[in-house]
């Protein structure tokens, strides 16, 4: 799990995309000569053709139109605040109307088929946010689709598919790990016939006492270490977690960064590893010491190991975090 800081502009060219998507949809026979527009003259994104949404209970609409700026750009504590608001208006969405509208008409006909891809490539995060061990680049040049994990998944919290902070760059599996969610709560419950409602109260439960990548203090919490075994020459991967931040741990359990990183155990963690006993500290201060003037240590890091030595660039290359916390490590020379 690293830090993620979404950039202003980014945020504010989103907004108004999705702004102007919600008012056209909720427009009340508002037209001109292309369809309905959101009420603001000066909208640059109107121009498309829209069909207006009429299914939608009155009341539901309402509410989304008076919280539309926090629906859009509210942080994560905001967003569960306004789900929970939305939740005791107790409008019956039996249909799935209200949810079909946010998540197949809002997020995955409209926002994920448009805007997913140029969002993506807009933030410039090249890993997965969860395990910063895969390129989210694959996802971007190689599928049609980028993916965006839901940090409060959409079909639990329908009405937040489409909030920003709501979206986390990730790969395949770690997405694949919240998708099993429902999965894995009923193993560790050992019960199959969980209630909808059960299911629902247990996410909210875990999300809360799981850190988004957006808290920063949280994030610092941990550090990556490893234990060598002499009598079996084995080495492993070892968490080093501030024993107060119990959000912290429970995080990395759920995203199970542990068995992620010890399936690099023999090769990554290995290669740092050997390079030390290999060269005794003699390597790792060269570096240090910016090879006498000639390179930078951000730059030699980049070079040598692949990645980024800066806690905010971190995304930027698959295992900067790990392998600078494992170097760190080795520097200590144990
Ligand atoms: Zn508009
Ligand atoms: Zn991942």
């Amino acid at each position: 799990m690293i830090y993620i800081d979404f950039d202003k502009n980014i945020l504010d060219k989103y907004h108004k995309i999705i702004r102007c998507w919600f008012l056209r949809k909720f427009a009340g026979g508002k037209t001109h000569k292309n369809g309905y527009h959101c009420g603001n003259d000066k909208c640059e994104i109107c121009s498309k053709s829209i069909h207006k949404v009429n299914n939608i209970p009155e009341a539901a609409v309402d509410f989304f139109k008076n919280n539309i700026d926090t629906l859009i750009i509210g942080n994560p504590s905001q967003l569960i605040k306004l789900y929970k608001e939305y939740v005791k208006l107790g409008i019956d969405d039996s249909g799935d109307i209200i949810c079909d509208f946010f998540v197949k008409t809002g997020y995955t006909n409209w926002f994920q088929d448009e805007f997913a891809k140029d969002f993506l490539s807009d933030l410039n995060i090249n890993t997965c946010i969860y395990c910063n061990r895969n390129y989210t680049l694959d996802i971007l040049y190689s599928h049609t689709r980028a993916e965006l994990d839901h940090w409060f998944p959409k079909d639990k919290f329908p009405i937040l598919a489409l909030s920003l902070h709501n979206f986390i760059p990730s790969c395949h599996s770690c997405n694949h790990i919240k998708g099993n969610g429902d999965k894995t709560l009923k193993r560790i419950l050992k019960n199959e016939n969980l209630s909808k409602e059960e299911i629902q109260q247990w996410w909210e439960n875990v999300l809360e006492s799981m850190i988004h990548p957006h808290d920063k203090n949280e994030n610092e919490n941990f550090t990556f270490t490893y234990e060598y075994d002499k009598s079996l020459n084995s080495l492993s991967v070892k968490l080093n977690i501030n024993p107060l931040s119990k959000k912290v741990s429970t995080t990395l359990e759920f995203n199970k960064i542990l068995e992620i990183y010890n399936a690099h155990a023999n090769f990554e963690l290995k290669d740092l590893y050997d390079l030390r006993k290999k060269y005794s500290d003699t390597f790792l201060n060269i570096i240090e010491n910016n090879f006498d003037g000639i390179m930078k240590k951000e730059e030699a890091y980049r070079i040598i190991f692949g990645i980024e030595t800066n806690e905010k660039d971190y995304h930027k290359r698959p295992f900067s975090k790990f392998k600078f916390d494992i170097i760190e490590e080795l520097k200590k020379g144990n």
